[in-house]
């Protein structure tokens, strides 16, 4: 392993431990999820210049421990950060919840570029955008489980092949979709879609978070999507957001 190496990172969430040293877990762009420790963080602004901060993306230059175990942060260096959002507590609470969700998802090198592309264009959207999709979280969690390697099969029935614009049956165990002629024995798994809000789901699953539209469907349909993604992602990736974080399900 690399002794000393430099990455693109995230950062996810922050804490203290011991009086002047803190802990970084960071999504890194080529490593993955990562957790850095920067010691004598709150001495040293020549070092970190001030810029250790959860929403930040910082040129991290990295140390492993002798042992290989540990990564210590030697400098920092801030590439982009939010200007305005950090005022904004409702779109903060957002953002906290997005990251929650990505360091409960973890990151392997493999999808690491795909993950923190993702989370940077969320930054932009939470910064820049006027107006947010009410789903976003579950947007968020639909795109990153796509990324992460578990994609729904939304286009076309999972059986017959047909066409699904008049809406469908997802079925949240498999990550399929069936039309009304191939509906499903028992509704235990499925959730019922509208043509509109299978589109929508497969918008999201193939676009940035600043491409999702903030137009509403009308709220039964709005349920059902937010039901459809709920219940795929505890299913495939065992995540369930509860009391204000994500818990193993
Ligand atoms: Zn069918």
């Amino acid at each position: 392993m690399l002794r000393e190496w430099a990455d693109n990172g995230f950062v996810l969430r922050i804490g203290r431990f011991r009086e002047t040293d803190v802990w970084l877990k960071t999504l890194c762009r080529t490593r993955g999820l990562t957790t850095l420790f920067a010691f004598g963080a709150s001495r040293s602004r020549k070092r970190f210049c001030g810029c250790l901060d959860v929403l930040n993306t910082l040129r991290c230059h990295i140390r492993t421990t002798e042992n290989g175990r540990f990564f210590n942060l030697q400098e920092a260096v801030l590439l982009m950060g939010p200007r305005r959002l950090r005022s904004n507590w409702q779109r903060m609470g957002l953002a906290a919840n997005c990251l929650r969700f990505v360091e409960s998802l973890g990151a392997t090198p493999e999808n690491a570029v795909e993950l923190f592309d993702i989370v940077e264009d969320l930054r932009r959207t939470l910064e820049d955008r006027p107006h947010l999709p009410s789903l976003l979280p579950l947007f968020f969690r639909l795109r990153m489980a796509r990324a992460g390697g578990f994609a729904p099969q939304l286009r076309s029935c999972g059986l017959c092949g047909g066409s699904l614009d008049k809406g469908a049956f997802f079925l949240v165990n498999e990550g399929q979709t069936l039309c009304p002629r191939c509906r499903p024995a028992s509704m235990a798994y499925a959730v019922k879609l509208s043509g509109a809000g299978l589109g929508l789901l497969q918008h999201v699953c193939d676009t940035p978070p600043s491409d999702w539209p903030h137009e509403d469907l009308p709220p039964p349909e709005r349920r059902a999507c937010a039901g459809a993604i709920d219940g795929f992602v505890q299913y495939h990736l065992g995540l369930a957001f509860e009391d204000g974080r994500f818990r193993r399900v």
